[in-house]
């Protein structure tokens, strides 16, 4: 019953969370399942890139020890009578949780290994990422899932919301209300959930979240978006110093580690990149680059873009919640009081443009914005299977990108690899016809 560390990449270390993970409630019998498919993903994906940079080494490490380091932390933490909060979505504002001297951790479900647990108590035809959040709960096989003091929730999609009435049976959980359109009247309504989410957060916490500490935290998660705008403006060099599945990886482990150790990675992530760029440094000398539009990939959700960089492209931007939705755009820092700021707050994350919302023309004008920027050859629209609200606004995408002659390519998948070949033909035949 071991995780694994590796430190450097080609190296696999084991490390000892057995004491923890009993503590957690966990089931180390599947846990160890798990467990055993991961060094082999992790070998299959990342082992076998070229010319990584050596700062990826950190991420690398957090992925390979990902149920012992940051769990670990996050245990002594509540041992000290810190509460953490597990999230689901991007828009959920953890300036609020950090203020409140909470931590906020995201919940991924990027794993088919936790979708036959979801689909006991949901069904089937039900997007993976849902059941993979209900398997990972209820099987107990995932530390982040089990130390968790409150979840929170959102009103996003339709089977987000019953799912979490079921997640609600088992753990205490909070739901934000998102309004599902754009108004000034949404902005403010958005702005009161927030206001109660302090209130809850408060009331977990013990801790009062006053101006100077909302204000602070503010700060300290606008830097991680800024250190993440870097690496994405990196990724727009014309040679890419980079590739896409290192970047996923980085947006993935954002949702979970510290937010000012994160930041102060990326950074240093981009000092390398800087160099690179500068000495012409490209991983992918040749490739086809593509934005990758739509639902978020979750860890260790690496599947389209393993494909697309084995099949002469590379991924140079997402417009995913595991990309440009997670870090765009700051939450203004000009607040003078509580109020002010929880509108900033509500303001920035309304501004995030999710398929949950209508009308959401503005998700097609960032994916456009986005491919220009970063020099896309063509743009690949991921939905993630029985996810409505993206599969349906992948047809409209896809009618802006022919208007902007940006070819594009639409693809329905889930966590599993029984589509993987075929994905690799489609995906291989669409790179070969860009330019
Ligand atoms: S795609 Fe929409 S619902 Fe899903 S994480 Fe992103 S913002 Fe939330
Ligand atoms: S991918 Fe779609 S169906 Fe799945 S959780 Fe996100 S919005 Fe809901």
């Amino acid at each position: 019953m071991l995780s694994y560390i590796f430190k450097k990449r080609g190296e696999i270390i084991m490390a000892d969370n057995q004491k923890m993970w009993t503590d957690l409630g966990m089931d180390l019998e599947q846990h160890d399942i798990l467990c055993e498919v991961l060094p082999g993903a992790i070998g299959d994906v990342f082992l076998t890139q070229k010319n990584s940079p050596a700062a990826m080494d950190y991420f690398d490490m957090v992925l390979a020890d990902v149920h012992g380091l940051r769990p670990g932390e996050l245990v002594e933490f509540k041992k000290n009578g810190g509460k953490v909060f597990g999230t689901f979505c991007a828009y959920v504002p953890d300036e609020v949780i950090f203020a409140a001297g909470g931590i906020a951790t995201g919940l991924c479900a990027g794993s088919q290994f936790w979708v036959p647990g979801g689909e006991k108590y949901l069904p089937a035809n039900t997007c993976p990422l849902i059941k993979a959040m209900l398997g990972a709960r209820f099987e107990k096989t995932c530390p982040f899932y089990r130390l968790a003091d409150m979840y929170v929730g959102e009103t996003t999609c339709d089977g987000k919301k019953k799912a979490y009435e079921i997640l609600a049976t088992d753990i205490p959980l909070h739901v934000m209300d998102l309004p599902q359109m754009k108004r000034e009247r949404d902005h403010l309504k958005w702005a009161e959930e927030i206001k109660d989410l302090i209130k809850i957060v408060e009331e977990v916490t013990g801790n009062k979240v006053t101006e100077e500490a909302l204000a602070e935290n503010i700060k300290k998660i606008n830097l991680k978006r800024q250190a993440l705008q870097r690496l994405y403006n990196l990724r727009a060099s014309k040679n890419v110093p980079i590739s896409g599945t290192d970047v996923l990886l980085v947006s993935q482990i954002a949702y979970y580690d510290d937010p000012e150790r994160f930041a102060s990675m990326v950074n240093k992530l981009c000092d390398e990149l800087e160099e690179r760029v500068e000495n012409g440094v490209d991983v992918a000398k040749g490739a086809k680059r593509i934005l990758v539009s739509g639902t978020p990939m979750a860890i260790p959700n690496w599947k389209l873009h393993n494909i697309i960089e084995t099949s002469g492209g590379v991924v140079v931007c997402e417009e995913t919640c595991t990309g440009t939705r997670y870090f765009e755009n700051q939450v203004d820092e000009t607040g003078k009081n509580l109020d002010e700021m929880v509108q900033n707050i509500a303001d920035r994350y309304l501004g995030i443009n999710c398929a949950c919302f209508t009308p959401n023309t503005a998700r097609a004008d960032d994916v456009i914005r986005l491919a220009k920027a970063s020099k896309a050859d063509g743009v690949i629209d991921i939905s993630l299977m029985f996810c409505q609200t993206y599969d349906i606004e992948g047809r409209s995408l896809e009618q802006r990108c022919k208007e902007e002659g940006i070819p594009f390519l639409g693809i329905e998948t889930d966590y599993t690899d029984n589509d993987a070949q075929q994905l690799k033909t489609r995906i291989g035949a669409f790179i070969e016809i860009l330019g």
